[in-house]
């Protein structure tokens, strides 16, 4: 198990680093036998036992340290560390995938039985997850408008275990107002899960803001170059379990030898409580095992030195290419938080101050077809499933993300046949304006 080894923080734990010193040096110190400056992609299953002793105490959890590299790896680990450190957590685990994440991040909190209360305007995966699959097992979500205060109240019930929102949402670029729903969240004894997917902890730390779980997917801008699938799961270590509404941090648990999640993770020396994912680690890594390979978890790491700088670039040209866009005569509307004319522009301001990211959406006057022609005549844009690329990304939510939901979910989820999603990318801002300008002219008929 590899929650921290906090004697590894460097370069130095008594100073307070900045974030673009952390995103390069966070979770990983000198190892001394081979001094290797970069982080070793450890492929490997398994980590031999010193003897029997210490196969025992890594059995019964006294100590922690790496056995199988389902349930803890220690590539895997640096990259928890400089997540955890990245968005001011106190842990973390890497999974296989952002939908993982999530995933884990609920069940964590859940028996057949209980709800969540979710904003409505979720990455379409998330959403089929909630209002499909989990269903099946008795867990349920109450959907709700994102920005309706009241409406997330109105759905709490004594059966709610969790709010869940991403600060950036998906497909509607709408920002949610995180410390209004922390508190309400918190009024009623429930923790908040926030996807900062599209946000990064570059441009927000929800935990800063309330958040108690933040979750990751790592395929988009942390690895920042469209090559692996991965998640994160991030434990704010602010949120306390012990009252009584989640019996799994507080009973004995059968499976690891009697230990109650809540009390064996809390006060971890310089590091704090990080029981939520301990426990995710410990049932559902363990027993269902969406494991992150070590060199996805490499890949992820090299990612992460360049966040700030790619964020910064992208956000900057994704802002000239939304004025670019809400000042031409085929656009109908653009949906980007950092335009004035935003419905979300000042929650950007108060959550987002160094940009609104690098994700917009727009509508084109001829809907559909037009759209069509729009995308297929784009040259520097690639039209693919994917955001967070450093290449410039352009996707059609209707057919790509949000497919397989009925036309009613589509609605619900905010999702319209004219829509066109760019992820703007690093590229020389005069060609993405090219780019858009000529497959604009291009796309009327
Ligand atoms: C892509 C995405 C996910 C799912 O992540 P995968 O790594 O594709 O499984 C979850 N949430 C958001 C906001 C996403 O963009």
């Amino acid at each position: 198990m590899t929650p921290d080894d906090s004697a590894a923080q460097s370069p130095d734990e008594c100073r307070e680093f900045g974030f673009e010193t952390k995103q390069l040096h966070a979770g990983h110190g000198l190892d001394r036998e081979v001094r290797a400056r970069a982080v070793p992609i450890y492929q490997s299953t398994s980590f031999q036992y010193e003897d029997f002793a210490h196969a025992q105490a890594l059995g019964s959890l006294e100590e922690l340290g790496f056995s199988y590299s389902r349930t803890g790896n220690p590539t895997c680990a640096v990259l928890e560390r400089r997540i955890a450190a990245l968005e001011g957590g106190t842990a973390a685990l890497a999974v296989g995938s952002g939908s993982a994440a999530t995933a884990f991040a609920v069940l964590n909190l859940t028996h057949a039985g209980d709800e969540i209360v979710a904003a409505s305007t979720l990455y379409g995966g998330s959403f089929t997850l909630f209002q499909h699959t989990l269903p099946k097992y008795g867990v349920h979500t109450r959907l709700v408008d994102p920005a309706d205060l009241g409406a997330y109240a109105a759905a709490i019930t004594e059966r709610t275990k969790a709010v869940f929102v991403e600060t950036i949402g998906n497909p509607d670029i709408n920002v949610v107002d995180l410390r209004a729903i922390a508190e309400l969240a918190h009024a009623n004894g429930l923790p908040l899960i926030v996807d900062n997917t599209f946000a990064t902890p570059y441009l927000c730390r929800p935990i800063e803001h309330g958040a108690n779980v933040v979750v990751h997917s790592a395929t988009k801008f942390i690895g920042g170059h469209g090559t692996s699938i991965g998640g994160l799961i991030v434990d704010g270590g602010n949120f306390d379990w012990t009252s009584g509404r989640f019996p799994d941090f507080t009973t004995p648990d059968r499976t690891n030898g009697g230990m109650i999640h809540a009390q064996r993770w809390a006060d971890q020396p310089e590091v704090g409580n990080f029981a939520f994912v301990m426990k995710a680690r410990l049932h559902y890594q363990r027993d269902i095992g969406a494991a992150l390979s070590p060199f996805n978890a490499f890949l992820f790491l090299q990612g992460l030195e360049t966040l700030s700088l790619r964020m910064e670039r992208q956000t900057a040209n994704a802002q000239a290419v939304a004025e670019f866009l809400a000042g031409h005569p085929q656009v109908a509307w653009v949906a980007y938080p950092g335009l004035p004319s935003s419905p979300y522009h000042e929650l950007a301001r108060t959550y987002l101050p160094k940009g609104a990211g690098a994700i917009l959406g727009f509508g084109v006057r001829g809907g559909q077809a037009q759209a069509q022609r729009l995308i297929d005549a784009l040259q520097v844009f690639s039209f693919l499933a994917n955001v967070g690329d450093s290449k410039s990304l352009v996707a059609h939510p209707a057919t790509v993300t949000h497919g397989p939901l009925d036309e009613d979910e589509r609605q619900l989820a905010g999702v319209l046949p004219e829509q066109i999603r760019l992820s703007v990318g690093t590229e020389s801002l005069d060609d993405l304006l090219w780019d858009l300008e000529q497959a604009l002219a291009a796309s009327v008929s």
